[in-house]
């Protein structure tokens, strides 16, 4: 609380203080830790002249600076009131669709390099509204991280791949291995493990054909490591999802227990233009084969990045340049594809 505001500058000069000192990187057990911290700012009275709506302003213009970026701060306006409304319609929707069930999964191909067939698929969620058709993940998880429900979608989307996998396999394919995305702020419960257990026993789903995605960030949690060799003791395979645009040093990678790292987009995106980034993935594909761990390039578009991102130690790519992400019933037909056939066209 600050009393006697000079001026906004005034303001600015004392939360920016505050943001720098709190958001200090810390040690707890030898790990760092980096708070990322953002804070909204109301004044009395014109943004509210009791306890009550000076705080919901604040915390409003706490969720708009969350949105601008991390570590930021923000004055409250009557415009974020505006959004925070269309915030609240938003949020009312998405939990509408938990209640009716709305979610569904589409899956995206990983093609093996070297046969050229389908090795797996990622299990990404859709909701499938009844008028606006289908809807993709950045328009509803905001909400849904918002509402602290992220822990429940992905539990359903391991639940509802472990039974596809099932499906698929009562209708006569071999089982196909699903990989599964999860929050980071879910990593660190430790009730996963047993929820991924679970789920393996209700549906019959062997572990090694459930593969779980999480990105670096989650890495930084000491609690994360212990969580991590729980599910792989249950044979559940670790992918570091979005790979090269957290916050992990290379040398840090030896002591994480995991199984692939899946490249991300833009370093797929930066490949042909950018040595540096070929250097460096050159680097990363090096310590993945030392440390035995399959490398994924992801968002591959181009015959071209497809070529370059095997050289480089990709077994495995994913990306438009071999398929959309597609539902459930056109898995089957893909099975059977040669996809290396699309690199000689
Ligand atoms: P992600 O895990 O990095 O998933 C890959 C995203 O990249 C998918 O977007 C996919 O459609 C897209 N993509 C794949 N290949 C290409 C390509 O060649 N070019 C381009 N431009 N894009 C490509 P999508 O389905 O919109 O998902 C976005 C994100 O939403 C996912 O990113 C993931 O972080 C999150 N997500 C999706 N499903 C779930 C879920 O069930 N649980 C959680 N926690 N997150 C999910
Ligand atoms: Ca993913
Ligand atoms: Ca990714």
């Amino acid at each position: 609380l600050l009393s006697n505001i000079s001026s906004d500058e005034f303001v600015s000069e004392v939360v920016s203080r505050c943001l720098a000192k709190i958001n200090e990187p810390l040690f707890l057990a030898q790990q760092q830790i980096k708070p990322c911290v953002s804070i909204g700012i109301a004044i009395f009275p014109q943004d509210g002249n009791d306890e009550s709506s000076i705080i919901k302003a604040a915390d409003t213009a706490m969720y708009s600076a969350k949105q601008s970026g991390q570590q930021c701060f923000s004055f409250y306006s009557q415009d974020m009131a505006i959004q925070a409304i269309t915030r609240l319609e938003k949020e009312q929707r998405v939990r509408e669709a938990f209640e009716k069930d709305q979610f569904i999964l589409y899956f995206h191909p990983q093609v093996c390099m070297e046969t050229g067939k389908l090795i797996g698929v990622e299990a990404l969620a859709r909701w499938d509204h009844p008028d606006q058709g289908i809807i993709l993940p950045n328009e509803f998880i905001p909400e849904i991280e918002h509402l602290k429900l992220l822990p429940i979608l992905d539990n359903w989307a391991i639940n509802a791949a472990c039974e596809q996998i099932i499906q698929w396999h009562q209708a006569g394919l071999p089982l196909l291995p699903v990989s599964v995305n999860i929050s980071a702020s879910h990593f660190k419960d430790t009730e996963l493990p047993h929820t991924v257990q679970a789920i393996l026993t209700k549906t019959g789903v062997p572990a090694k054909y459930l593969k779980l995605e999480v990105t670096e960030s989650a890495m930084q949690e000491v609690s994360c490591l212990d969580i991590i060799s729980q599910l792989r003791d249950l044979g559940i395979e670790i992918y570091i999802d979005d790979f090269g645009t957290g916050y992990s040093c290379l040398a840090s990678l030896e002591q994480l227990p995991l199984d692939c790292l899946k490249i991300d987009r833009l370093f797929v995106h930066n490949v042909i233009s950018n040595q540096n980034t070929s250097i460096l993935l050159g680097t990363i594909a090096g310590l993945a084969k030392a440390l035995n761990y399959v490398l994924i390039a992801e968002g591959v578009e181009t015959k071209d990045q497809a070529l370059i991102m095997h050289n480089l130690g990709c077994q495995i790519i994913q990306g438009y340049f071999f398929s959309q992400p597609v539902s459930a019933e056109k898995i089957p037909s893909l099975l059977n594809v040669d996809f290396l056939q699309k690199l000689k066209d």
